[in-house]
């Protein structure tokens, strides 16, 4: 048995490396012969599966601590085919601050084959109970709690034991977003959940170059559900992709460590600044997750979110940085700034964002892992020019 640091290193075999290259090899094909029409070949059709891929699988699976990973063309590929295993009929309680594709997809898509939503502060044992109460008294058959670990762009924390707790009580499986938290921080499988997915176009990969995602299951059941959705929608992760994905799961400890240290440098500054009116990170000993995430979770991670008192314009403030890069997305290397109003949580209305706290100013930052001095003095002069 190797630690987990060693295992980002080292991967998963498939059996198929016949020349002793250090890293496995990509294979760029779609299709694979038959020895004779009886005899049915290990991988047949790429869409089906490759050895690429099949590597790049079985190390997700293993760092999660499941029995069965799936490699999607993108993170919300991953969750549409989590949500695609429920039936017309079938309700899912969602936490109530989810990542806006997902709120998108549920709301648009979803909902129009049958299947119905309703919201809940995973964060609160009580106000979880009492999401499945209601939706019980209203003829509801609840399948699924379905939500993050630590939520985009707030950086709220559930317990992942008492929401697996209370919905296998109700008879509902837990579906997991770990994107934020990574299997570094933390393996929801262990504490009760029976899906975890991941937007591995972010930690996961970590250089910003693809879009992927992945679903990791502990039970057989939903694994074929799972690699059915893969297999017959067809969003799967390109030999190239999965091999970019592999290699960059090989850094994922490094990374992480320093996504969090200067992360945490970057919270107390602008925790000290006197415009800055509060910060949202569970690193902060200050922040109401902290005591959760520091028993919780191996990381605090590199995502943070705060607030300007009305004499700095966050618009301007964003557009005077020189080093950050405005963009969506996260996860990555470099550091990356953006104002969820109008970018990451568009898709929400209005009226829904105010109501969960993301406001027009708050401004998130996904700290990369430069030299945090370099980070801190940008903030400071993107700030003072953005004094009104
Ligand atoms: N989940 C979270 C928490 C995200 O932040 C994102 C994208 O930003 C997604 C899922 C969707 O992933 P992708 O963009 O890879 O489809």
């Amino acid at each position: 048995m190797t630690y987990f640091d060693t295992q980002l290193v080292h991967g998963q075999s498939v059996g198929d490396n016949s020349t002793r290259a250090v890293n496995p090899p990509i294979y760029n094909s779609s299709t694979f012969a038959f020895e004779t029409v009886r005899e049915y070949p290990r991988w047949d059709y790429a869409r089906s599966g490759n050895p690429t891929r099949e590597a790049v699988e079985k190390q997700v699976a293993a760092l999660e601590h499941g029995i069965a990973g799936f490699a999607f063309s993108s993170g919300l590929a991953a969750i549409h085919a989590a949500l695609s295993i429920f039936d017309p009929g079938d309700h899912i309680i969602t936490g109530d601050n989810i990542y806006g594709g997902t709120y998108s997809i549920i709301h648009e898509y979803f909902e129009r084959w049958g299947l119905s939503f309703s919201e809940a502060d995973t964060t609160s044992e009580q106000a979880l109970e009492d999401a499945f109460i209601s939706a019980q008294q209203a003829g509801k058959k609840v399948k699924a709690v379905y939500f993050e670990v630590l939520t985009n762009p707030l950086l709220k924390m559930s317990d992942v034991s008492v929401v697996s707790r209370i919905a296998h009580k109700y008879g509902a499986i837990v579906i997991i977003d770990n994107t934020f938290v990574t299997p570094f921080g933390q393996q929801p499988l262990d504490a009760g959940a029976d899906i975890v997915l991941h937007s591995a176009t972010k930690y996961l990969s970590g250089h910003s170059d693809i879009t992927a995602g992945v679903a990791v299951t502990n039970s057989e059941e939903l694994a074929s559900k799972l690699y059915f959705a893969l297999n017959r929608v067809g969003g799967a992760l390109s030999p190239q992709d999965c091999n970019l994905l592999r290699r960059g799961i090989q850094t994922l400890a490094l990374r992480m460590e320093r996504h969090q240290s200067n992360a945490l440098t970057v919270a107390q500054r602008l925790e000290n600044n006197q415009y800055v009116t509060h910060v949202n990170y569970p690193g902060l000993p200050s922040n109401a997750y902290h005591a959760l995430a520091s028993e919780q979770l191996h990381t605090f991670g590199g995502v943070l979110s705060f607030e300007f008192d009305d004499r700095v314009d966050a618009e301007k403030m964003l557009d005077s940085l020189e080093l950050f890069t405005v963009a969506v997305s996260l996860g990555a290397v470099e550091s990356l700034a953006e104002l969820p109003c109008r970018m990451t949580h568009f898709e929400l209305p209005r009226e829904e964002r105010l109501k969960h706290g993301i406001t027009d100013g708050l401004v998130r930052l996904s700290i990369g892992i430069e030299d945090v001095r370099d980070l801190i003095e940008d903030l400071d002069q993107a700030i003072h020019a953005a004094l009104r």
